[in-house]
């Protein structure tokens, strides 16, 4: 547990991610991330295990739509179809979770494949499509979106703003570091506007896609990814 009603459950081995989950006055869950499928089982008994009813889960926020953030969606969405929870992610990737095509959600690059999750992709349907200036209201939580491509084309964070938290995804990461920009549709540049624009918010935690939260002084560390990140 990060803060009251703010858990973070820490990336398995092998491509997947951090994934958060912030909890509402009335017991309902918002998961932020997915990770990569095989992480799906474990996030369901710890949630147990902290008397949050996963069953409670009714927004799903997905940063992009890299597979290590995407592939749980499919055993939640299939445990969870008599009352399934809403899905928020930007319009690109809102697309291609829709669309369902495996040769683009798991790319070949990376030496993977569904089964390898034991994944079965299918398309989801009705995801609520957000972008740059829209609010979310998650209990207590005030989240602002923030487009910030660069790692990728579908890239968003979301500002917490009444406890100074960013959640970016894999576009910025603890002590200095920052998301890649190797991967196609990556762009390096615009990755620095989108770091620009991180390192000039009043953040305090930082909740990232991979490695440990930065619980104070992110910004400190945010402004020294942008320095890294200028002298590529
Ligand atoms: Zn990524």
């Amino acid at each position: 547990m990060l803060m009251e009603n703010l858990y973070y459950f820490s990336e398995l081995q092998m491509l997947d991610c951090n994934m958060y989950v912030l909890k509402d006055e009335n017991e309902k869950l918002c998961l932020i991330d997915l990770g990569n499928g095989l992480s799906m089982k474990p996030l369901i008994n710890t949630l147990e295990q902290y008397d949050l009813n996963p069953k409670n889960i009714s927004k799903i926020l997905i940063t992009h739509e890299h597979l290590d953030h995407i592939m749980g969606i499919y055993p939640l969405m299939e445990m969870l179809k008599d009352n399934p929870p809403e899905i928020f992610a930007h319009p690109y990737t809102a697309d291609l979770l829709e669309e369902g095509d495996e040769n683009k959600i798991v790319p070949q690059m990376f030496g993977v494949d569904a089964k390898t999750f034991g994944i079965n992709v299918v398309p989801i349907k009705n995801i609520t499509r957000i972008n740059e200036n829209d609010e979310l209201k998650i209990g207590s939580f005030d989240l602002s979106v923030i487009y910030t491509p660069g790692h990728s084309k579908g890239s968003i964070s979301f500002y917490e703003l009444n406890n100074k938290i960013l959640f970016p995804g894999d576009v910025v990461f603890p002590q200095g570091s920052f998301g890649r920009y190797d991967f196609p549709g990556c762009s390096l540049n615009d990755l620095k506007k989108s770091i620009s624009r991180l390192a000039d918010l009043d953040t305090i935690m930082l909740c990232s896609g991979h490695m440990p939260p930065v619980e104070k002084d992110a910004k400190n560390q945010i402004a020294r990814s942008k320095k890294n990140i200028n002298w590529m």
